[in-house]
């Protein structure tokens, strides 16, 4: 019996639009047609457990080969075939009800038109200008059938000669697609879309070296693993599992650190497992590394949206036929199922580490410097994980020690709790540059912090909004005393015109120093802390470094750096050089300010009057200025003889440069003429 018939289709061509639409993507068609046979291979298995099969289900596979001479590429399967009825209502119905309206309603959108048909059979077309279909179903006396198709809506079918039972799809690969003939490309395309299909799929035989060459033994060569890891039992595995999996899927990577096994049947299918790989500190972040399985075959490894961000940079397989695969991405965001698959995942990796950090403490320790950097950017960008992720994440101090953020705060709460009630965290970013900071710190009983990450600026910030009456200072931004302030601190001792000195005294023999500006400040610290700290303010730094996270504050960026020379009022050496320069400075200044007293009162009398009686008549106008320039000139006079001294003064200059020295900020000429005068100091 031989029937023809048009394809139940009534626009003129739905072919065209096969191939316009997945231009592409036409290698997809491999992974269709070897899904179907996949599929029907399946069936045959169920009908069996079922009881309704009683042949042999044991060696069913799925062969792929070409022949180039005939220019066809076939699947064959041995699943359940078809008969004529079914063909005509699988193959020429079922797949096109309908189109003629979908098509003219979704002319201009690809992707919704592949939506609704999948792929499919029909995506054969896309590089076929004929194809076969020869199959025979399992069931009793059922009579072989073959049907062709050159692309056009018509097909012909009739009764063949099958003695096996199963379908084989012979596609006639078309002029132009002459590349699905070639051994190495199918082989890759097989290896790519049908490496974890859960039947075996032969692709050629295995070969044997032999006499001086490879040779084909009578052995399939099956390209596939019917039962990757994902599928098995958690259970049942072991960590070299896991390790070897990963290796054959990321190959030529360091093992990874944690892997984390999904497997949620309610209320969405989903498998996987996902890994933590170990990041080179040069940041070699790729964000394609999770490959999207549907029922065991590859679909996609840009999963956007489906992952939430964070996560991307993990690596491994997801398995799920809940996720519509043949949609566009903005669909797959928008769609609900997808969005609880992105929030389970974050559950089940902040779970997972949950989980790690509470039975494997110290593993967890070692590894967290490498795994920090996911951690910190999935608390800064998902509030969700942020929560749960308060929970296991890590704080190290300049000891090298971890805590749990909780564990940190009650030990800290005792000793840096400032007078108004705030806990103040202490941090370092450098512990080389920072060690004499770090070292005061220290010494006074409180505990340092490291934050040298990628993220633990924003981090920092991070916290201090999670966390109450606390508050993040970096050990250099203020003298030991003024970091945490406490009730008892000492006050400063000199009289106003012994500041006065000791400023102009210091400041004007401060090295210059490329975009930094200093000021001098006095602190009452104890006689043993350093004679002279450098310090940068919290506030203003911070700025600049959130300046290179928000292109908007550059503004902040370009600022010169303002630091703090910070004189220990108490320091024996402080107290002397400040002692002398008072007193040899004495002489000078007592008439110039004896002169500057005077003209500030007649200054100040000027003003009163204008502050009464509205308006200075232009005499009274002219001597106020007179007087202003006077006093000006004054001041200007006592800077000159204060810096005149300083600048014969060593010790001064010592005292700065150590400090600077101290904090890394004495460089270049500077440095040179420290070394210079240290030595001739030695003489
Ligand atoms: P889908 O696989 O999405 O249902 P297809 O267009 O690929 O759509 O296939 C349509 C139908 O044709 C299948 O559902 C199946 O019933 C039948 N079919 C396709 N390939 C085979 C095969 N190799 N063996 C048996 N039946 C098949």
């Amino acid at each position: 019996m031989a029937t023809k018939g048009n394809i139940g289709v009534t626009t003129n061509n739905i072919f065209p639009v096969i191939k316009q639409f997945l231009y592409s993507d036409h290698e997809i068609f491999l992974r269709e047609l070897v899904s179907n046979a996949v599929d029907a291979t399946q069936k045959l298995k169920t009908l069996a457990s079922a009881g309704e099969f009683n042949g042999s289900t044991d060696d069913l596979k799925v062969t792929v080969s070409v022949d180039k001479e005939a220019g066809t590429l076939t699947v064959s399967d041995q699943g359940i075939g078809m008969t004529a009825e079914e063909i005509d209502k699988y193959i020429n119905q079922i797949a096109f009800s309908g189109a003629e309206e979908f098509l003219n309603k979704y002319k201009d959108n690809a992707a919704a038109i592949i939506g609704h048909f999948g792929l499919g059979f029909y995506s054969a077309f896309m590089v076929a200008k004929k194809v076969e279909i020869r199959t025979l179903s399992w069931q009793e006396g059922a009579q072989a059938v073959c049907w062709t198709c050159d692309g056009s809506p018509e097909y012909e079918m009739a009764d063949c000669d099958k003695a096996e039972r199963g379908t084989d799809i012979v596609v006639y690969i078309d002029e132009g697609e002459k590349e699905f003939l070639e051994q190495a490309r199918i082989n890759s395309l097989l290896t790519k879309y049908c490496r974890f299909l859960p039947v075996p799929i032969v692709f050629g035989k295995e070969q044997e070296w032999k006499d001086g060459k490879y040779e084909d033994t009578d052995r399939d060569k099956v390209i596939n693993d019917v039962e990757p890891l994902w599928t098995r039992k958690p259970t049942d595995l072991t960590d070299e599992d896991y390790i070897k999996f990963y290796n054959a899927i990321q190959p030529a990577q360091e093992d990874p650190l944690f892997w984390i096994h999904l497997n949620v049947d309610f209320p969405f299918t989903l498998t996987g497992i996902l890994y933590f790989p170990k990041i080179k500190n040069n940041l070699d972040i790729r964000k394609d590394r999770i490959q999207l399985y549907c029922n065991q075959v590859f679909v996609t490894d840009s999963v956007e949206g489906v992952v939430p961000d964070f996560l991307m940079l993990l690596q491994g397989v997801i398995d799920s036929p809940d996720i519509p695969l043949n949609v566009s991405r903005s669909y797959l965001q928008s769609d609900r199922n997808v969005k609880k698959i992105s929030t389970y995942i974050t559950k089940k990796v902040a779970a997972r580490l949950e989980e790690i950090a509470k039975n494997n403490a110290e593993e967890f320790e070692q590894k967290w410097n490498d795994i920090k950097i996911f951690i910190e950017y999935g608390m800064l960008s998902d509030e969700k994980f942020c929560e749960q992720a308060m929970k296991f994440a890590l704080v190290e101090n300049t000891e090298g020690k971890f805590f749990k953020l909780d564990d940190y705060k009650t030990l800290i709460e005792g000793g840096q709790t400032d007078k108004d009630g705030n806990l103040v965290y202490l941090y370092a970013t450098d512990k080389e540059a920072q060690y004499t900071h770090i070292k005061a710190a220290t010494d006074k009983g409180y505990d340092v912090l490291m934050m040298n990450g990628q993220l633990d600026v924003p981090f920092v910030g991070l916290l201090e909004q999670k966390n109450e009456k606390s508050r993040f200072v970096r050990v250099d931004s203020d003298v030991i005393d003024r970091l945490i302030v406490k009730e008892s601190s000492r006050e400063v001792e000199l009289t106003q015109g012994e500041q006065e000195v000791a400023t102009t005294l210091f400041h004007s023999q401060v090295p210059a120093i490329d975009k930094a500006n200093f000021m001098v400040a006095f602190a009452a610290l104890s006689p043993d802390d350093q004679p002279i700290v450098v310090t940068q303010s919290e506030y203003m730094r911070r700025m600049k470094e959130m300046a290179q996270y928000q292109p908007g504050m550059s503004f902040y960026g370009e600022l010169p750096d303002s630091y703090s020379l910070t004189l220990n009022t108490e320091h024996p050496l402080i107290k002397r050089v400040i002692d002398d320069a008072v007193k040899a400075t004495e002489a000078e200044l007592k008439p110039l300010d004896d002169e500057l007293t005077a003209t500030n009162n007649v200054i100040s009398a000027l003003r009163d009057l204008k502050k009464d009686d509205k308006d200075l008549t232009d005499e009274q106008k002219k001597d106020l200025e007179t007087n202003e320039a006077h006093a000006r000139e004054l001041r200007e006079k006592k800077t000159a003889a204060i810096t005149a001294y300083a600048a014969s003064q060593d010790t001064v200059h010592q005292l700065i440069d150590i400090a600077l020295l101290g904090s890394g900020l004495l460089k270049g000429e500077a440095l040179n003429e420290f070394l210079k005068r240290s030595v001739s100091l030695l003489k």
